[in-house]
């Protein structure tokens, strides 16, 4: 209203300047750009910044900690944390400062904006939510001025609401909390990053409306030092992907809401998932459900599950069907593949299949017995022959190898690479970049020569299984890890 009235004032000076004789060209220019600057200016507020409980914005529904599966020592470090802005009379008793900044670090999807959702209902706080690349702008000033607006906005509406406090939490906070001065081409993000610094300073244990900033980054190393200083962002709670049982519980959580056939057995599942995120394992399970849909199915059943493991893992089917030709070399390298891992490994296998996916044209999953996070020179050893055994039973059964191992050889090398930085060469201890590259070389070669030497072995001792298993697999397209078995077990006694 007082923006029209101001509008149709400034019109009705300039008819009257006209009409008097004045040049009011420069008035309008002048007006103009006033008007811009004015506009630029009041679009401070960050479009996210969203909360729960004003009904005029997004509404972002709150969750509880037992809603998040997992990620128990992160609840646990969290729930300590905010018992500090639950109980600001103690807290001021004993003299210790607010707790001004927590931040929330690990890979992708593993839940950390839920954590930080759950931590505004746990405090019973106004929250406010914005992504880091949301304040950068191309005008300097303009990220600090939402800064500014963010927390006065956060006080505002708490006040409003009647809340002792607010969570404000910012996603992606390495995009605008990078060390300063690496981004050379203007001064907009170091601007920002100070104002976000100014604010944090302020906040203090007798504010009226205690404010808590929650940050998330998967970039916690690029971070700058001033951030992470006591005093501002001086709680770290590590968010990592979850280990078995935190898969197992993540994956209840996300099937508790649909028709499971008897035969789910969840914690199969949670085992054949390591590495999976909290994300993944909900796309998983959605999977799933959208398999069974269009099979016209009314319950969802292990095969979805273990099919749409392999769709988060390698993509899509494809509907490009190589030749037959091709086909049977996919068959035999994915069985000499299968092959070793199950001589080496026995019970490894989970799944085998020639059905093309993403930019794999057929593949092995395996079954881990546990999740394992340190590996021994024989595991190593036992990983780089099942990554090369594709290549070689191409090249003993097909007389020549082809184009489809170059990713197996990649991994390979990275293996040996691993052993190599690890120690468990006979170059000693040493530094991939400091050891001599002929040196490195022909370590790596010696290596790989004794591997493969024993590999070749087996797989002319297996020869003729190899062929077999592939035939059929040509046929059927995927076997599962106990199909596989019983196969090998058949052709053995055969
Ligand atoms: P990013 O770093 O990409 O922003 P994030 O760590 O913030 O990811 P969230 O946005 O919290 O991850 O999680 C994405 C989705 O993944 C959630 O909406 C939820 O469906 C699922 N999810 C992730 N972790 C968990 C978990 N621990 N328990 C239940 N669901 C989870």
């Amino acid at each position: 209203m007082v923006k029209e009235l101001g509008i149709g004032l400034a019109i009705g000076i300039l008819i009257v300047l006209a009409i008097q004789g004045f040049n009011i060209l420069p008035l309008i220019f002048l007006g103009f750009l006033g008007f811009f600057m004015w506009q630029m200016l009041t679009q401070g507020g960050v479009a996210g910044a969203t909360t729960d409980n004003d009904s005029s914005e997004k509404k972002i529904p709150l969750i509880q900690f037992d809603e998040i599966g997992g990620q128990e020592s992160a609840k646990k470090e969290l729930m300590e944390a905010l018992d500090f802005v639950k109980d600001v009379k103690r807290i001021k008793h004993m003299g210790i400062r607010a707790i001004k900044g927590i931040l929330l670090s690990g890979p992708p999807g593993t839940g950390k904006t839920l954590l930080a959702k759950a931590a505004a209902r746990y405090t019973d706080s106004i929250f406010k939510a914005a992504s880091g690349s949301e304040f950068i702008e191309m005008y300097a000033g303009l990220g600090a001025k939402r800064v500014r607006n963010l927390f006065k906005d956060a006080r505002q509406t708490a006040r409003k609401y009647n809340k002792k406090s607010a969570i404000i939490f910012i996603d992606e906070i390495d995009v605008l909390g990078s060390k300063r001065g690496r981004v050379t081409s203007h001064l907009e993000y170091d601007q920002t990053l100070n104002q976000l610094l100014i604010e944090m300073d302020g906040l203090s244990v007798d504010d009226e409306i205690q404010i808590l900033v929650m940050a998330a980054t998967n970039r916690i190393d690029i971070l700058d030092p001033a951030l992470l200083r006591p005093g501002r962002f001086d709680r770290i709670v590590q968010v990592d992907l979850p280990a078995k049982d935190g898969r197992l519980s993540i994956l209840k959580i996300h099937t508790a809401n649909k028709p499971l056939a008897e035969d789910v057995n969840l914690e199969q599942i949670a085992k054949e998932t390591f590495s999976f995120s909290g994300a993944h394992l909900e796309n998983l399970a959605n999977e799933a459900a959208i398999l069974a849909l269009r099979e016209n199915s009314s319950q969802i059943y292990q095969k979805h599950f273990m099919e749409a493991i392999d769709k988060v893992i390698m993509g899509e089917r494809l509907d490009r069907r190589p030749t037959k030709e091709e086909l049977i070399r996919i068959a035999i390298h994915e069985t000499g593949h299968a092959l070793i891992s199950e001589i080496l490994q026995p019970g490894s296998v989970s799944t085998i299949t020639i059905t093309s996916r993403g930019k794999a044209l057929g593949y092995v999953r395996h079954n881990p017995e546990d999740d394992l996070y340190l590996q021994t020179k024989d595991y190593l050893e036992e990983q780089i022959s099942i990554a090369i055994a594709g290549a070689i039973a191409e090249e003993i059964l097909l007389e020549n190898r082809s184009t489809g191992a170059t990713n197996d050889f990649e991994k390979a090398i990275q293996l040996v690479k691993t052993m190599v930085i690890s120690g468990m060469t006979d170059l000693g201890v040493v530094g991939e970049n400091t050891v001599p590259k002929n040196l490195l070389h022909k370590e790596m070669t010696k290596i790989f020569k004794n591997i493969e030497t024993k590999v070749k072995e087996l797989i002319k001792k297996n020869q003729e299984i190899i062929l077999k298993i592939a035939e059929e697999l040509v046929e059927s397209e995927r076997f599962s890890g106990n199909e596989l078995r019983e196969l090998l077990k058949r052709e053995r006694c055969a």
